[in-house]
Parts: structure tokens; sequence; C-alpha cells
């Protein structure tokens, strides 16, 4: 392991990691569930069109659902069975709203779909190749943004350093932890393949300092492959250490530019997870059907982390837990800053879910009333994006979207920072969220009314062609008609010549010329 120099990022929160209970425990699996309830938009991007239909028999990890546009990833069939349903089931997203799902009820066999050849030399591939693999496995970033990995492979050239992010700062998650500790090899494997898909010779592991065991499982499997373009980097625990802005702060120093992505200064970062999904994808031929998920909280009886496949119901992991506690009150998805609730345990585990926080009344405490902001600056301290969350605030609750991206709202992160620091009490990132949704509506309804503009520009246009087109025709057989005037003969050639080309069009079965 190496030490090189570190960098701070702005603000930030040490939290207690609560990851104990569950990070004692091996890595469980969980049971094919009867029924697997499987979006089809589990990705950042447009949701995936169903290649299936009811009544028909699927295999485990037969496509299911294809990408619909770039930004989109396929879904596969996380165990064999039969397509019982394609319709809208409620899906573990923070508007509570139902989405399009592909039910499969499954038989017990688990039947495997053998349609992706391993290809252990991958080192003999292109860049492209390699990203079609990643793209045909459906891998998405399991870090929970769960943005298309492919898309991400192909968004820059010239970079100077893959990262590989280890850093799972959120209270509870540990999912990472346990991938690195138990199974190093898939995460290192992952990176070679990432480099040569990158066609890089540079990446870093960055992992927490309060995960020894991970980062020394991690050092040995890179010592013992003589791997000598990778190194793990150890960093503070810092809240949110995670983030991909904070990350590249720490260890290289330098800042992406606002609105810009961490590859317009020659980095990309990808999760330690989906690191081995990429890996698995390449060497295994295996598309992206399970996950690892951290189970914890007062409200389940063992926490631990399970590998789960994708669409098993929360209720099966809770059961994989030894069930709910009598101290269970609340259900969360995501750790204890980012997550958000969840109305029931029915909903199906997705590619982007990292944690289920079972949570008792003690664990979540109920916010206290808000009190007014008193410009204390406190938020600010906190803020790792560097913003201003105070007049943030401001203009959020005057309705002022304008002012909102003159304070760079879509560089905030979501955090949670501000929450926590400000002593009023206010649901800062709840007013940011919110604001958000109102200037992506604004800028949609934008889009439509200028495209609808266009649309009837061009509409009148064209009309005005036309019939300028039309009277310059009658303006010419007008002429035509005045010069053969007087002259019997040549005024039967021109219509015997008319009649002749209407009944070759007819013959060729043209339309009549417009008149
Ligand atoms: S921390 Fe709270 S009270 Fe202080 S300035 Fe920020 S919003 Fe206002
Ligand atoms: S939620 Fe947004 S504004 Fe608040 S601290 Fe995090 S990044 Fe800053």
């Amino acid at each position: 392991m190496s030490k090189p120099r570190l960098w701070r990022f702005n603000g930030g929160l040490k939290l207690d990691a609560r990851t104990a209970p569950a990070a004692t425990q091996p890595i469980a699996t969980v049971p094919v569930p009867a029924r697997l309830i499987l979006p089809l938009s589990q990705h950042v991007g447009q949701p995936a069109d169903p290649v299936v239909a009811v009544g028909e028999r699927v295999l485990k990890g037969q496509p299911i659902a294809r990408p619909s546009g770039y930004i989109a990833a396929k879904v596969h069939a996380s165990s064999s069975g039969t397509v019982v349903e394609i319709c809208d089931h409620p899906v573990p997203h923070p508007s509570g709203l139902s989405a399009p799902c592909v039910v499969i009820e499954t038989d017990g066999r688990d039947e495997p779909w053998d349609g992706y050849e391993p290809l252990p030399a991958f080192g003999e591939l292109s860049a492209t190749d390699l990203r079609a693999r990643v793209r045909a496995a459906g891998v998405v970033g399991l870090g929970g943004a769960a943005f298309p990995t492919a898309v991400k492979l192909g968004a820059g050239s010239g970079l100077k350093m893959l990262i590989l992010n280890g850093a799972e700062c959120e209270p509870y998650i540990c999912c990472d932890e346990m991938l690195l500790r138990e199974r190093p090899g898939e995460v290192l494997a992952g990176a070679q393949v990432l480099l040569q898909a990158l066609e890089i010779g540079r990446c870093c592991i960055a992992i927490e300092d309060d995960k020894p065991l991970a980062l020394q499982a991690l050092v040995d499997a890179i010592r013992a492959a003589g791997e000598t373009r990778i190194e793990v980097v150890s960093v503070p625990a810092v809240y949110p250490e995670g983030g991909e802005r904070q990350l590249i702060k720490v260890l290289t120093g330098e800042e992406v530019p606002a609105r810009g992505v961490p590859p317009d200064i020659g980095y990309l970062c990808q999760n330690v997870g989906t690191a081995a999904a990429v890996g698995r994808a390449v060497l295994r031929g295996e598309p992206l059907i399970s996950r690892i998920v951290t189970v914890t909280g007062e409200g389940v009886v063992q926490p631990r982390n399970l590998e789960v496949r994708l669409g098993t119901p929360v209720a099966e992991l809770v059961r994989a837990c030894g069930g709910y506690t009598d101290r269970a009150a609340h259900l969360l998805m995501g750790g204890a800053m980012m997550g958000f609730p969840l109305s029931d345990d029915s909903l199906p585990v997705i590619k982007g879910m990292n944690c289920i926080v079972v949570a008792s009344r003690d664990e979540i405490r109920p916010r206290t009333a808000a009190m007014p902001c008193i410009r204390c600056g406190e938020c600010a301290e906190a803020c790792p994006a560097q913003l201003l969350p105070q007049q943030l605030y401001w203009h959020a609750r005057a309705g002022e979207l304008d002012r909102l991206d003159e304070y760079h709202l879509f560089d905030c992160i979501e955090c949670g920072c501000c929450d926590v620091a400000c002593p009023s009490q206010l649901p800062l990132t709840q007013y940011f969220r919110y604001a958000k949704t109102e200037l992506w509506a604004r800028d949609r309804d934008r889009t439509r009314s200028d495209l609808a503009r266009e649309r009837f520009e061009a509409r009148r246009d064209r009309i005005e062609s036309e019939q300028e087109a039309r009277r310059r025709r009658l303006e010419e057989k007008a002429k035509a008609v005045d010069q053969t005037r007087g002259d019997e003969h040549a005024r039967k050639a021109m219509i015997d010549a008319a009649l002749e080309r209407v009944q070759a069009r007819r013959e060729r079965n043209e339309p009549d010329e417009p008149r």
C-alpha cells in the first residue's frame, strides 16, 4: 500500500460508521424467491424495452429487456422460470411511484442461459469490444448512482488514471468493504479489464483508513498477482468522501469544474463493486443479475451482507437475516445520510440498492420543528461542494429558479451535511431536491415549447414554398398557352404531349402532377 500525498476537500463530517454488526458476518446468499420483480428502469437514462412476452420461459442470465437509447442498460432474468406479468409495480424510488416491471415465477431449477461466452484472454480485445460486452451484460454503477458503465467507459480519451472508489463513507453501508475482504481477486480482475477498456496504464483504489482488513486483502491480492499498474491508497474516513469530486480532490488535489465531469480533468471513477461486475461480465460471461446488499439496523435480528438476485423482494432479505426485531420502525434504502424510506418490504432489490436499514425509533429520531435561519454560516462550512446552502434555501423557498442556477444548485450532491450542521433544523436537502425537480420540469417544458415552435415554423415555411412553386408552374403554363395561341397545330401537339405524360405516369403508378 502506498502513502502518497493526500489533500482535503472542503467541509464534510466525521460520522459514526455503524457498520460493526453487519461487517462481523461473512456474506451469505439469499435463496431464489418464488417471484422475481425486475423493473425495466434500474439505471440512469431511458427505461429498457421488454423483449419477452407473458407466458415465455426464460433462463438465468437471459436478456429480458434491451436498452431503448444510448443512456440505458439491459435487464436480465436473475433465475429461470416463466414470465407471468409485464405490468406496473411499486419500485424502490424516492417518489414512491410504480414503474413497469417484468415479473418471473421461478421454477427452482436456476437453469443458466449461455449466451455470453467467457473472454479470459481479454488482453487481446479492443476497447470497443470490451465496452460492448459490458453493455451487453447490463452493468451499471453499483455504488448507488446506477449510471450505465459502458457509457461512462466511452466518456473520454486521454485519461490519466482510473480511480476505483472503495470509500464507503455513509453510516451503515459495508457491502463494498465485505466484497474487498472476501473477494479482492474479483475487484483486481475488474480493475485490469477496466484498464484495458480505457487503454490506460494506471489505477488507484481508494479505501478508507477505518477498513484495515479490506485494505490488507486487496494489497495481498495485488502483490500475489504481481500487478504494478494498480496501487491501493488509504484515505481518511470523512463523509462524503465517496463522492467522485471529493475523492478526486483528496487523491489528486484537483477540482472537477462546476457542471463538468471527472474525464474533463483526466480521471474516471468507478465503484469497486462495479469493477468486480465488469470483471465477471468479461472473464466469466456473467451478466449483472445479483449484487451484495448490506441489511442492517436494530430492526433485524442478525445484520449482515447478502448476495441477492436482482428482483428479490426485500422481505426475503430480512428473512435471511433472521427476521424483524420488535424494535423495527423504519425501512430505508441507502445509508443514514442519503437513504430514503421504502413503503413496504414487497419492493424488489434493484441494481442500485446497496443497503437496507431496518431502523428503530432511536436510530432515526424525528426532526424537531424548524426554526428561522439565523445566518450563522454553519451549513456553508459543512458543504463539501463549496456551495452556499443558506442562499440556496432562500431562493428555493421564494421559487426563484434562475437564482438557484446562479448559485450552482446542480453541484449539490444531496449529501445532507448542511442539514446536520444547521442549528435551526432546517430540512435544506429536501428543499434542494424539490428545487432540482422544479428546474428539470421547467427545462423540459421549455424544450417542449421550443420543439413545438420549430415544428410550427417548419410547416409554415413548407406551405409557403409549395404555394410559391405552384404559382410559378401556373405562370409558366399560362405563358406556354399564350405562345401557341393562333397556331392550332402547335396547340394540339402540346395537349398530346401533356396527355402522354399523364398516361406514362399512371402506368408507372406515380401520382398526378400537382396543379
Ligand atoms: S446553518 Fe441553518 S441557520 Fe445557519 S445559515 Fe445555514 S441555514 Fe441558516
Ligand atoms: S446537501 Fe448540497 S448544499 Fe447541503 S452540504 Fe451537501 S452538497 Fe452542500
